[in-house]
């Protein structure tokens, strides 16, 4: 029986190490850490095969047109419908193929597992069941990938939110792994590239998932002031903490067409503030339009564009410093020690 006198007795310090609890191999959080990639309120609806990045059904309905579709022929086609052009979901895996080049992926932090630190429980629907429930469906850890790669031949660091683990909210791990690929980036003197998509932060981890959004927004603070790039893409659907945190801070923000995207969901607002909302509103189209995001892309067009944004930025190789004193997050050098970057002829 997990009480509030015996969590409390644990003490601060027991937990965050409960949180991060890591794998065998102690506490390598370097270059160590990299591995070749194995193998709020915000309520998503019901979602169609189609729409399951993890389905293993050969025929799936579109979630948008009801037309039927062969997986095989989805996959060809980006997970974009041919009828009606919706962009499907994407898991992490499905996102990696379609935008990084391919054999450039070396992940990081895969041993940084998510525990249970209030024990939190609804009647019989307790957090640590959902979180295995969760690594056996998606064969994810994590809701968060990050590592380095490349993308049209750009050295990037990539960080990747999958919506089939819990809908990618944002609880410890996927904050820490966030805010690890970020300070990485930072001492590599490479840009960062996030795909986001979330339901809000995880409310099964109470207040230290509410605190991963001013961390990730420091961490991809530190990178603008080290001179180096964000672009974010939001994909369907992005709602709550990550919305309202690092993924719309991003230098360019990119969308997927369709995509929804807002703080806490339509009926939710039309409840509270007893007025109709227009019926796009929280789409991609409709966040251009207002001016929340730059462009709305698609998905076959995605690889290109962020390339050319990257070339764009003209990422500094020849200034990448070697690091000294060994790879590690306490010799993250601070942005004042970093040299800042010679602009690109774009931004000149
Ligand atoms: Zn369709």
């Amino acid at each position: 029986m997990d009480t509030k006198d015996t969590r409390d007795a644990r003490g601060m310090g027991h937990m965050k190490e409960r949180i991060f609890r890591r794998g065998g191999h102690g506490s390598h959080e370097s270059a160590e850490n990299e591995q070749q990639a194995a193998p709020s309120k915000f309520k998503p609806e019901p979602r169609a095969a189609a729409d399951d990045a993890n389905s293993s059904a050969i025929i799936v309905p579109c979630p948008n047109c009801k037309e039927p579709l062969y997986v095989k022929e989805l996959e060809n086609n980006l997970h974009v419908c041919p009828k009606c052009g919706a962009h499907l979901r994407l898991n992490a895996r499905q996102r990696l193929t379609y935008t990084v080049d391919e054999g450039s992926f070396a992940e990081w932090d895969t041993n940084i597992h998510p525990t249970d630190p209030l024990g939190f429980a609804i009647g019989n629907d307790r957090y640590d069941a959902k979180l295995d429930a969760s690594r056996k469906k998606t064969a994810e850890s994590e809701a968060m990938i990050t590592g380095r790669g490349t993308i049209n031949g750009e050295p990037v660091v990539i960080a990747i939110a999958d919506f089939t683990f819990m809908g990618a909210t944002m609880g410890s791990v996927y904050g820490e792994k966030l805010t690890r690929a970020a300070e990485r980036a930072i001492r590599e003197r490479l840009p960062l590239v996030t795909f986001n998509a979330s339901g809000g932060a995880r409310m099964q981890e109470g207040l230290f998932s509410l605190m991963q959004m001013a961390k990730t927004t420091a961490a991809v603070a530190r990178l603008g002031d080290a001179g180096l790039p964000h672009i974010a893409v939001l994909t369907d659907p992005c709602y709550g903490g990550v919305t309202a945190s690092y993924a719309t801070v991003a230098d360019v923000l990119l969308a997927e067409p369709g995509a929804r995207i807002g703080f806490a969901g339509k009926t939710l607002i039309e409840q509270n503030m007893r007025q109709k909302l227009p019926d796009d509103v929280q789409t991609a189209e409709f966040q251009l339009k207002h001016g929340m995001i730059d462009e709305v892309v698609h998905r076959r067009d995605l690889r290109q564009t962020l390339g050319t944004l990257l070339a764009l930025y003209g990422t500094p190789r020849t200034m990448i410093a070697p690091l000294s004193g060994g790879d590690t997050l306490e010799s993250t050098p601070t942005p004042d020690e970093i040299a800042i970057p010679v602009l690109s002829a774009a931004h000149a």
